[in-house]
């Protein structure tokens, strides 16, 4: 079963590729960032905390998030997106694995630059109801403001604004030479180009991990 993570920028296309993926290789998909709106939707106590990391485009603590992630790692598989972030998260990932017997196939990283992650991210628009993401250029839905999959109703993600967008990139710029050169070093690491369209990324990913 398939275990890997997706490294990227905000607007890479991790989420986009972890769906597809998800279906290819039928392991679930875990995103960090759904869990955390999911719980400052419910106003949880980590959700009340985490919305004003999150709505200035800052990380939240690693003393925040505890163990959120550990009961979805399992030997069935996964696809991690939005998690490791840190070098530090990275390293307690790395402890996960070792103490659940786990061993990771791949590091899959999004290379982007600033300008297509901000296209991407000011014209993303996201269902409400089943999380399926759009471009209002690129990938429409077939009617406007409403999800394909599901027919629930479209929205802008409330950090998906340019300010936002632009702290988002400057976040992950601080923190992804480490991470990546955490992964090359365990020889884990597969780039793919992230400004290429979906289709090409994903039988790229198909080529490298079948
Ligand atoms: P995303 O949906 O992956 O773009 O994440 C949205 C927001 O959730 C981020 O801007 C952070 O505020 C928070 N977040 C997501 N993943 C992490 C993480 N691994 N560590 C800390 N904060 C995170």
């Amino acid at each position: 079963m398939k275990k890997v993570i997706l490294f990227g920028a905000p607007g890479s296309g991790k989420g986009t590729q972890a769906n597809d993926l998800r279906l290819l290789w039928g392991v679930p998909s875990i995103s960090l960032g759904d869990l955390l709106r999911a719980e400052v939707k419910n106003s949880s106590p980590l959700g009340l905390q985490a919305k004003g990391y999150m709505d200035k485009g800052q990380l939240v603590p690693d003393a925040l998030l505890g163990s959120i992630l550990e009961p979805y790692i399992t030997a069935e598989g996964f696809i991690i997106d939005g998690y490791p972030r840190t070098l530090g998260q990275a390293e307690n990932l790395h402890a996960i694995f070792q103490r659940k017997n786990i061993v990771l196939d791949a590091m899959i990283y999004f290379e982007i630059d600033e300008p297509a992650i901000v296209n991407r991210l000011s014209r993303r628009r996201v269902c409400k109801a089943c999380g399926a993401i759009y471009h209002l250029e690129n990938m429409p839905p077939k009617t406007s403001g409403i999800c394909d999959v599901c027919a629930g109703e479209l929205i802008q993600r409330s950090d998906d604004t340019a300010d936002v967008i632009k702290k988002r990139w400057l976040v992950f710029q601080e923190q992804a030479q480490p991470i990546v050169e955490f992964y090359r070093a365990q020889k884990k690491l597969l780039t793919v180009d992230g400004r290429c369209d979906k289709s090409l990324v994903f039988e790229s990913i198909k080529k490298h991990l079948g």
